[in-house]
């Protein structure tokens, strides 16, 4: 008799989770619904900021597969269609079309829950006025790219200066606005250590953007047509024809935390290695919904990436669909840039592994994307973090140009594979004067960290 598999949630974790289960099984062994409250399916928002900057021609280029390609493959999407609660133990869920209002109960054999994220919205005066937007969902996009291009204004502020944030900079940048971004931390990218954030701010400061630190925002301001006039601070007040909101998200685990399925401290479900929520055989989560095992601290932590949503997607299908995978953690790597100035971490920051109570020494080295001499290079700074004593690696930050952020895949894999720096400093990397100096800047930063750990030792 065949089954039937719930998704809810059509974007990345969910479509691909629906796919993975239909390669498994077909339609006659498993019928696959999806709910999916929104117009689109499997998008790229991570596209966002190039399509607002226009380096992406159209809204369709971020789009993967469309909804009909999916009910080309015997999945039965139902778009614009809310699901409004789970009854777990009558394994059943209450959907609300949001076009027709239309309410009723489906009944399910396995369920999927790939809701994502919320961004963060803090309940300001003038948070809502026509002029302030966030950057979710291609709908968001749209409505920020209708905006830009019916106001004649210049002058835009940036809310949040995570990578979202400082991509956004970098689109309102090719839109040829001024730009301002305001943050409540000391540095832009949080992500960072504040010393690496001194250096994604300074480059940040010489493309031209006011970078503000240690600001409290306390409400939007609005002209007599209601529209947004300025960002205000518990100190100061930024001019701003435009807003953008970049302030994070947090798991949307609403459903979830009424049914009472098991959350973690960020508020993201709890899942086991095949991505079963914990105590609950026949429901899946992943994506932005969920927590993931920090495999350097041994730590759950929500870190919200499309890298994980897909892998997460494939491994819950393929459970989904009776074949067996397992997603065994994140050592927590991201990459971004703002204009030519390219960003990324993988690791621990500082803070974290303070937090989890670890001892560590940091180097931190100036070297060059190429050869010294070879036309081209530009500067790259590497910070490192290595455990003391043993000296296993426990972080890496990048900023430089061209070149630099994808150099922390070397890292992400040492990390995975919990290499020394010692052993870094071994690794076998390829080397032309075009691609990198003879020593390539994070094996320079590990022979660094070698002498660091050593003399640390001694003393
Ligand atoms: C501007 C931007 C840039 C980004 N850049 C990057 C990047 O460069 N690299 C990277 O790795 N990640 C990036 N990300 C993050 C990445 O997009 C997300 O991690 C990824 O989309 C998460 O996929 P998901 O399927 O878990 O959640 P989502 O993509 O958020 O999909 C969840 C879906 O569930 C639907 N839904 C929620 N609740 C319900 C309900 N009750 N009923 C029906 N439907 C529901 C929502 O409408 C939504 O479509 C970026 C995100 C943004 C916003």
């Amino acid at each position: 008799m065949s089954e039937r598999v719930v998704v809810i949630g059509g974007d990345a974790t969910g479509m691909s989770a629906a796919s993975q289960a239909r390669r498994l099984k077909n339609a006659g062994e498993l019928e696959i619904v999806v709910f999916e409250r929104g117009h689109y399916t499997s998008y790229s928002a991570c596209g966002i900021p190039y399509w607002v900057g226009g380096e992406v021609g159209a809204r369709d280029d971020l789009i993967a597969r469309t909804p009909a390609e999916h009910r080309a493959r015997d999945i039965d999407l139902r778009l614009r269609t809310e699901v409004l609660e789970l009854d777990v133990p009558g394994q059943r869920v209450r959907w609300r079309d949001l076009e027709s209002g239309a309410e009723s109960w489906l009944s399910y054999d396995k369920l999927v829950l790939a809701t994502g994220a919320t961004p963060i919205r803090p309940p300001l005066p003038g948070i809502d006025a026509p002029g302030v937007h966030g950057v979710q969902t291609l709908d968001d996009g749209q409505a920020l790219i209708d905006t830009l291009e019916s106001n004649p204004g210049r002058r835009a502020v940036v809310v949040g200066a995570g990578y979202i944030g400082v991509e956004m900079a970098e689109a309102l940048i090719h839109r040829g606005y001024q730009v301002t971004m305001v943050n409540r931390g000391p540095e832009p990218m949080s992500t960072l250590d504040p010393d690496m954030g001194v250096v994604v701010r300074k480059a940040m400061e010489g493309m031209g953007i006011k970078v503000i630190g240690d600001a409290e925002v306390t409400g939007i301001r609005t002209a007599a047509d209601g529209r947004v006039e300025a960002v205000t601070t518990t100190d100061a007040e930024y001019p701003a024809d435009v807003v953008v909101l970049g302030l994070g998200v947090r798991p949307n685990t609403d459903l979830a935390r009424a049914a009472e399925l098991p959350l973690g401290p960020a508020g993201g479900l709890v899942t086991d290695l095949a991505m079963r929520v914990r105590g609950h055989e026949n429901i899946w989560a992943g994506g932005d919904c969920v927590e993931v095992l920090d495999l350097v601290s041994g730590t759950l932590r929500h870190i919200p990436l499309g890298t994980h949503a897909n892998k997460h997607g494939q491994i819950i299908g393929s459970g989904v669909g009776g074949d067996y995978a397992t997603f065994p953690g994140v050592v927590g790597t991201a990459v971004s840039k703002v204009c030519d100035l390219e960003v990324a971490r993988t690791g621990l920051r500082e803070k974290d592994a303070r937090a989890v109570g670890l001892q560590y020494v940091t180097v931190m080295i100036e070297s060059t994307s190429r050869s010294g001499y070879y036309p081209g290079t530009a500067p790259m700074t590497v910070k490192l973090l290595a455990e003391r004593r043993t000296g296993r690696l426990l972080g890496v930050q990048i900023a430089g140009r061209e070149g630099a952020g994808k150099r922390i895949d070397i890292a992400a894999v040492a990390l995975t594979v919990r290499m020394t720096v010692e052993q870094m400093v071994a690794l076998d990397l390829g080397y032309a004067p075009p691609f990198s100096p003879v020593w390539d800047p994070v094996l320079v930063a590990a022979r660094k960290a070698v002498s660091a750990v050593r003399r640390d030792s001694r003393a």
